[in-house]
């Protein structure tokens, strides 16, 4: 194993649970000789009370610089205040493809078995949130609209990624999800272009089609009929949490944003404000990311490690944090799965 720090990459902390969750990651990456040289930045709220800004430039510049970040959940006030760090991110570094696999870690619950990847695409559709009031007599809020776009190319360019990553993973079937029947032209485009690229893996990959709504209700019913998913923003977002309830909640989903040049990998969970401090949070969620960035540096052999280790403490309940019904802390667990690696 060699313990050599060669790849230089961008540590955001975060806020709420996130310096604790990076402390637990970092000190099990760290246990397996992962080669990531940290240059450690600050964004979210911690950036905003060190520096009065939530995304500093020596954060852009870092990442700009390693190409490649491993970020802590952020805060992002509601219904005001600044815009979400995380929007920022993948709009300033064109993180197109946000990658969110699903597997059942916990065995015997009613998911067993579950091993499937949502892409989601990150840049458009409603996400795009290009809202607006329009008054009602006296009432300036009166109707509230929002708009949403998806452009031919980047349909194309988040359709192709799913097929590249089926063929390069092994994955046999990719689903184009949408709701092309009511939204015709801001989702059929995405399915007009879906098919076209669908076209090109023939014989390689499958593919079928599927309502957004009626997805959702498949994912419960029977989610193993789903291999590789692929869908615009706003749908994509909410399919994969659900996705991830299917395998123990928030604490175990982990997600990547990959673009051209960089690729941020992150937890799916928020910043727990509700469990801060506490030595509650479950770090698993984002030892996955970490696991995912490993994989993206094609150091499968390390993350395989981890992995085994994670399949193996998680055989023993009590000693889980509780969100998957064990009884100990953040610190404690981490100890455990070191004892396990
Ligand atoms: P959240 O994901 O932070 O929390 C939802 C629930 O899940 C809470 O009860 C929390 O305690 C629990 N939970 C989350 N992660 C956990 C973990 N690792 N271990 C154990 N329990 C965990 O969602 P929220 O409360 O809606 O959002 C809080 C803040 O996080 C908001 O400011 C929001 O904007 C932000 N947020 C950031 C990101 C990100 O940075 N990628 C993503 C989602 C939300």
């Amino acid at each position: 194993m060699s313990a050599e720090k060669t790849i230089p990459a961008t540590l955001i902390p975060g806020d709420g649970i996130g310096p604790e969750i990076m402390d637990a990651v970092t000190e099990i990456l760290d246990a397996v000789g992962a080669p990531f040289a940290w240059d450690k930045q600050l964004a979210g709220m911690a950036a905003v009370d060190a520096t009065g800004n939530p995304l500093p430039p020596q954060t852009i510049d870092s990442i700009r610089r390693t190409g490649l970040a491993l970020k802590s959940p952020l805060t992002t006030p509601v219904g005001g205040g600044f815009k979400s760090i995380n929007v920022t991110l993948r709009q300033e570094f064109g993180l197109y493809a946000n990658l969110r696999p699903t597997r059942t870690f916990v065995p015997g619950g009613r998911f067993d078995k579950i091993d499937l990847v949502l892409v989601r695409e990150n840049l458009e559709g409603y996400y795009a949130a290009m809202e607006s009031y329009i008054p009602v007599g006296d009432d300036p809020h009166g109707i509230a609209t929002g708009a949403g776009y998806n452009s031919r190319a980047e349909c194309n360019r988040i359709v192709r990624f799913a097929f590249e990553y089926a063929v390069k993973h092994g994955r046999k079937k990719v689903t184009l999800v949408h709701k092309a029947n009511i939204l015709k032209l801001l989702t059929g485009l995405f399915l007009e272009e879906g098919r076209k690229v669908a076209k090109e893996y023939e014989g390689r990959v499958e593919c079928n089609e599927r309502i957004v709504d009626a997805c959702a209700m498949q994912l419960v019913i029977d989610p193993w009929q789903y291999d590789v998913i692929v869908t615009t923003n706003l749908f994509g977002d909410i399919l994969s949490d659900l996705t991830a309830g299917l395998v123990g909640g928030l604490g175990m989903a982990p997600g990547a944003n990959i673009g051209e040049k960089a690729a941020v990998f992150e937890a799916v969970h928020g910043s727990a404000p509700d469990i801060a401090g506490k030595d509650l949070a479950n770090p698993l969620a984002l030892l996955l990311a970490a696991n995912m960035m490993l994989e993206h540096v094609g150091r499968d052999d390390l993350s395989t490690r981890i992995e085994s280790g994670i399949r193996s403490v998680i055989t023993k309940p009590e000693l889980l944090t509780r969100d998957l019904g064990g009884k100990s802390g953040t610190r404690e667990f981490t100890a455990a799965l070191k004892q396990h690696l």
